[in-house]
């Protein structure tokens, strides 16, 4: 490809709109362009280095014996029977000239299982694992971070169908091998953790993780290879015995002193001897209390857990009012009409603070026995500093970006849409499922977060638009027109992927945009033409060498 030919553009200025550097890097480069906020057009070298990205899933995922095809965007609202209120206001909707409502497909369970339903009837054609690369749309709330997270993006999404269990456990440990070859063969650094499944049903679920400071996740780690993220991490608890001597609880005054750090200077107390209660209403019914030590937050996808339920809010002043309690003052005596939630770490608290549940008022020195609660569980948020639960380490906390996501569904589709098949011995079961999403347009941003200096991108080389750029330092010179065009030509006749800088322009410019969009050797064709030599230049190391056209010749970029 010549430059000049090719539409093409770069820019001297961060984007207005962009905080992190992918998005920076990618806009200015001419990758992308924002159509509207979270929806971007993919110009030339854009398209290229997504192609390549999606043929390594697509070479990885046929290896694995998966099979690709492609389901609609576009489809019938009641495809999604239950889930159109699971994805509330995530979902795109509309209505066609009939008036029948349709919408844009977020996710694709639904559909891989009326497909398999009406094809697979026996055992003998399981298993079968599915997918494909295929454009989603979420009208996520905050769309941000240019490909990051966008109302339409391109997700590999692949599902399996297994007669039992244990074919369950095999697809599931199949498509996880197969994420770890993808990212491992990107280059990425990444950590694979456990995950909440949500109110998506099911018994397992892991996320594929890109370690960077940007990430929108916080991942809780441990060198023993333990890794989860907040909303499972799990916390350790030993019983202590204290030596301190309970005191009895005494009511103390105190006006406007809401939060727990209002407390702390007044009542010379720390954080951590105050209990903190937090009041969540569960599906709309029901009333819970979390308790955990003041220093500490309530994991409310833990609680849930702990609870039972799908939906967590925060209380309103009017819900804290129908269980005895004001809000700013909760404590857990004497409350009515709610459950009593508590953090294990809980059970090692003496002599502490609490609300009275009555405005302007908090109980000094309370303990265990003064307050009644109904469940002791792990509810507060793992943290840095903590101990691992399965080593006994220290552990610590990484940002992550959530690129992969691989669930075991088991029957919560299948049963639903009846998607079952016969066994050996003619008996009717539902398939066990499993659902597993890479999320491509993210991936590339994660690689760019992982791999640019402050001149631009550095690709590697499985996915870099080109293998080597030709830079003309001046068009005007025919006879560095004619080494470059010489050059130019071989390469192409051998099939190297090959792009030629024959633009009107002076060489410095030239070099910045070959630095920004990230082509790994960059050939610069300048003085040294008369010598019958020319200057190579490694992206990655910056490293210079000058190499006489013979040689270049012979050269075979991969
Ligand atoms: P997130 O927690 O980031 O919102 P999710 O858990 O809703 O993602 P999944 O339903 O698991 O996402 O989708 C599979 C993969 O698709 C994710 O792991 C992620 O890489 C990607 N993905 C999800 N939402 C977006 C988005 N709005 N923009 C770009 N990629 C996305
Ligand atoms: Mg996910």
């Amino acid at each position: 490809m010549r430059i000049s030919k090719m539409f093409f553009k770069t820019f001297k200025e961060d984007p207005q709109d962009a905080e992190i550097k992918s998005h920076k890097l990618m806009v200015r480069a001419g990758y992308i362009k924002k159509q509207t906020a979270g929806v971007y057009m993919f110009l030339p070298l854009g398209l290229r280095v997504l192609h390549k990205l999606e043929n390594v899933i697509r070479e990885e995922m046929d290896k694995s014996g998966a099979c690709e095809m492609q389901m609609t965007s576009l489809l019938p609202i009641e495809a999604y029977a239950s889930r159109v209120e699971h994805f509330g206001k995530d979902m795109f909707r509309l209505f066609d000239r009939t008036g029948k409502e349709m919408c844009l497909g977020p996710s694709h369970e639904e559909i891989f299982t009326n497909v398999v339903k009406d094809a697979v009837t026996s055992y003998k054609q399981l298993p079968l694992i599915l997918y494909q690369i295929q454009t989603k749309f979420r009208d996520e709330v905050r769309p941000r971070f240019g490909l990051m997270r966008g109302k339409e993006f391109l997700m590999k999404d692949a599902y399996s169908y297994d007669v039992d269990q244990e074919g369950l456990d095999k697809s599931y440990n199949l498509m996880a091998e197969t994420y770890k070859k993808i990212f491992n063969r990107l280059g990425l650094d990444f950590v694979i953790v456990n995950a909440d499944n949500g109110s998506m049903g099911g018994s397992a679920s892991q996320e594929f993780m890109v370690k960077s400071n940007i990430g929108e996740d916080e991942i809780i780690v441990c060198e023993c290879g333990y890794a989860a993220n907040t909303e499972k991490a799990e916390c350790t608890f030993v019983e202590e015995k204290s030596n301190v001597e309970k005191k009895s609880k005494k009511l103390t005054h105190t006006p406007n002193l809401k939060t727990i750090s209002d407390l702390v200077e007044p009542l010379g107390k720390k954080e951590s001897d105050m209990l903190k209660a937090v009041v969540y209403r569960i599906d709309n019914k029901q009333t819970v209390v979390a308790l955990v030590p003041g220093d500490r937050e309530v994991e409310e996808t833990k609680l849930i857990r702990a609870v039972g339920g799908i939906n967590i809010e925060m209380a309103s002043v009017e819900d804290i009012e129908a269980i005895g309690s004001v809000a700013g003052f909760v404590g857990a005596i004497d409350l009515v009409n709610c459950k009593v939630v508590a953090d294990n770490s809980v059970k090692n608290m003496v002599n502490f603070i609490i609300g009275a549940n009555k405005m302007d008022y908090h109980y000094e020195d309370a303990n265990l026995e003064d307050i009644k609660v109904d469940l002791f569980a792990d509810i507060k948020r793992a943290q840095a500093g903590d101990v691992c639960a399965r080593c006994g380490r220290t552990l610590q906390s990484i940002r992550g970006i959530e690129v992969g996501h691989i669930f075991k569904q088991n029957t919560r589709y299948t049963e639903e849409l009846q998607c079952k098949y016969l066994d050996e011995f003619g008996k009717s079961n539902y398939m066990q499922m499993g659902a597993y999403g890479i999320g491509v347009t993210r991936t590339l941003s994660a690689l760019i977060e992982q791999n640019a200096d402050d001149k631009g991108m550095i690709w590697p080389d499985e996915i870099a638009p080109y293998a080597v750029e030709i830079v003309i330092a001046n068009v005007k010179n025919s006879e560095q027109v004619e080494m470059a065009e010489k050059l130019y030509n071989q390469y192409l006749n051998k099939g190297i992927e090959v792009i030629l800088d024959d633009r009107i322009d002076s060489i410095g410019a030239k070099l910045k945009d070959a630095e920004l969009i990230g082509v790994s050797n960059i050939i610069v064709v300048g003085k040294n033409t008369a010598d019958g030599n020319a200057e190579l230049i490694v992206r990655k190391t910056g490293e210079k060498q000058v190499l006489s056209f013979e040689n270049l010749m012979n050269m075979s970029w991969k």
